[in-house]
């Protein structure tokens, strides 16, 4: 078993505690565990450099990945094959910003992490909406060799169910997240289910992790577990 965390957020989302860098995100992936991390911070990619050089120097599995803000404010989770791939699409989604300015005193800071340590705040509020909509994200993410996933679907706010109610029919993700124990209705049976922390603080990052049997703590194996 691999055992997983693929909802992660660092200082770049604003509502990440500032204590999320990648380095200290790594270390306690390191000590709770884990095998494999993702981070997917709001609406951008730009500290998965610096959390992936960390990831190769302590030899944990990472994925690059971003949790899009749907037009209808539902949360996914896009994860990558690599860096330059989440780049791409990052910046794609840049282009699709509402354009609120962030007011760090008010929603939280958004640190940027470059490789050399060098911090830079991100100006634009990420955890605005997205000009997407649910039916258009699934096929852009695999533009760019993604995989595509509701976030917490059950949950009271910003999710699947709290927003549409169900499970579209026709809807094209390649996993569901759980958040709570009883899951809601629909889900169909060919969808996998995945569970992870979601964590805004390094307390959030706990073991044993979310178990998935794939043959390789990286995104070929969590690729060829949910669509094989
Ligand atoms: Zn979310
Ligand atoms: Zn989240």
């Amino acid at each position: 078993m691999i055992y997983t965390d693929l909802h992660i957020h660092s200082c770049l989302s604003p509502c990440g505690d500032d204590a999320m860098t990648p380095g200290e995100i790594v270390r306690a992936a390191r000590d709770a565990g884990l095998d494999l991390i993702a981070l997917t911070d709001h609406n951008s990619a730009r500290n998965c450099p610096a959390a992936a050089a960390a990831a190769r120097e302590a030899g944990l599995g990472f994925i690059p990945g971003v949790e899009v803000t749907t037009s209808e404010e539902i949360h996914c989770i896009c994860l990558f094959p690599d860096l330059g791939k989440a780049a791409a699409f990052s910046r794609w989604l840049d282009s699709l910003r509402p354009g609120f300015s962030n007011r760090p005193a008010v929603f939280g800071r958004q640190t940027v992490m470059g490789s050399t340590g060098r911090r830079t705040e991100e100006r634009e509020l990420l955890f605005m909406a997205r000009r997407v909509s649910l039916t258009e994200l699934p096929g852009a993410v695999r533009q760019y060799g993604g995989l595509f996933w509701p976030a917490h679907v059950d949950k009271p706010s910003n999710s699947l169910y709290s927003i549409l109610g169900c499970w579209p029919e026709d809807f094209q993700a390649d996993a569901a997240e759980l958040y709570f124990s009883q899951e809601p209705a629909g889900i169909p049976a060919s969808i996998k289910r995945l569970r992870a922390s979601n964590a805004h603080r390094l307390r959030d990052i706990r073991g044993p992790g979310f178990p998935l049997p794939l043959e390789s703590p990286d995104f070929t194996g969590l690729k060829n577990y949910l669509r094989g």
